[in-house]
């Protein structure tokens, strides 16, 4: 079993097959970064899957994947279905910005994969454009209903930010709620980054405006899930991610492994420690030895809510991590 040095139990494991992405969006990549982690420092499907065991073997069973945008990777079915026949039961999940769903939902379902969480800031073709600085919203959408067609469980995630979509929180909720998708919204997180003059909505000023037009009663959290929730008067449960407060850390079962194989222990800090070398050379010991390395060292909490406007913001690039 793992088991942090606060005495947190890690069942699962968010893993980014590549940092790079189809998409700009302002609050994550606004502009191509300066240089890519070269194509020969990716990890391989197998090296990557290396890691895995060793947590799935140690009681790991929820794996998220994600990235950049994991579905630019090549073959990702075949990476799915190599975890889903490891073992059976395993919660395997891709977060996805939806744009090539179309196209891959089917096989992805056929190798295992259950659920999805799909990324959608905006109903609004010219304001989806301006978030991802591309014309994304038709693939988006069709992405969704084919997902939801071959039998996906989709969860939608939405970063609702001051002046561009903060009028469209209640069309997202409808939407996703007429579609049976459980939405998420997340509280835009400060990082260097960003485009540093776009502003995020508190939880509390998203809920205020869903409250505009519903009744709405605190749900609280489910298990280890960042999220809070909320129900509306018919039992719709939609979810608040505010890591402005954080007393989901205290509750938090997760580390993180980017693409070139470094185990990120909190979403927040820098601080990272590699199995590239281990799994190279199929040293699964070493590979093992690193992680309860990270555990030790895995932090309290993170720290966004020490940040004034101005002040030190997070480092960590959102595609580089898997957000
Ligand atoms: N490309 C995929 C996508 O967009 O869903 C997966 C990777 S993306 C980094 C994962 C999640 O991080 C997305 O839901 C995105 O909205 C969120 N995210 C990225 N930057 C963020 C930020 N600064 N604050 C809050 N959420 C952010
Ligand atoms: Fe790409 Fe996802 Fe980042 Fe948007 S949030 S730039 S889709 S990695």
């Amino acid at each position: 079993m793992l088991i942090d040095g606060y005495g947190r139990r890690i069942n699962y494991i968010r893993v980014s097959v590549t940092e790079r992405c189809n998409f700009r969006c302002q609050y994550c990549m606004p502009e191509k970064p300066f240089s890519w982690v070269p194509k020969e420092n990716l990890l391989s499907f197998e090296e990557l899957f290396l890691f895995l065991k060793v947590g799935i073997d140690e009681g790991v069973d929820k794996i998220r994947i994600t990235g950049g945008e994991p579905l630019l990777r090549a073959d990702l079915d075949k990476f799915i279905k190599m975890i889903n026949d490891y073992k059976e039961g395993l919660d395997i999940a891709i977060t996805t910005n939806g744009y090539l769903l179309k196209e891959t939902a089917k096989r992805l379902k056929d190798a295992g994969l259950k659920r999805l969480n799909i990324s959608l800031d905006s109903l609004k073709p010219e304001v989806a454009y301006k978030i991802a600085q591309k014309d994304v919203l038709k693939n988006v959408l069709e992405g969704i209903d084919e997902a939801l067609k071959v039998g996906l469980k989709i969860k939608i995630n939405s970063v609702p930010l001051k002046g561009i979509n903060d009028d469209e929180i209640v069309d997202l909720l409808e939407y996703s709620k007429k579609r049976g998708m459980q939405i998420r919204y997340i509280e835009y997180m400060e990082n260097i980054h960003a485009n540093q003059d776009i502003k995020g909505l508190y939880g509390k000023e998203i809920v205020d405006k869903i409250r505009e037009k519903y009744k709405v009663k605190k749900a609280g959290r489910e298990g280890s899930s960042p999220a809070f929730m909320y129900e509306l008067e018919d039992g719709y449960r939609f979810g608040i991610i505010d890591p402005h407060k954080h007393d989901f850390c205290e509750s938090c079962n997760r580390i993180r492994l980017t693409a070139e194989g470094h185990i990120i222990p909190c979403l927040y800090f820098d601080e990272a420690m590699s199995i590239a070398e281990a799994v190279k050379k199929g040293d699964v010991e070493a590979a093992s030895e690193v992680l309860r390395e990270v555990l030790k060292n895995k932090p309290e909490k993170n720290r966004w809510d020490e940040n004034p406007p101005g002040d030190e913001i997070s480092a960590r690039a959102f595609y580089q991590t898997g957000g």
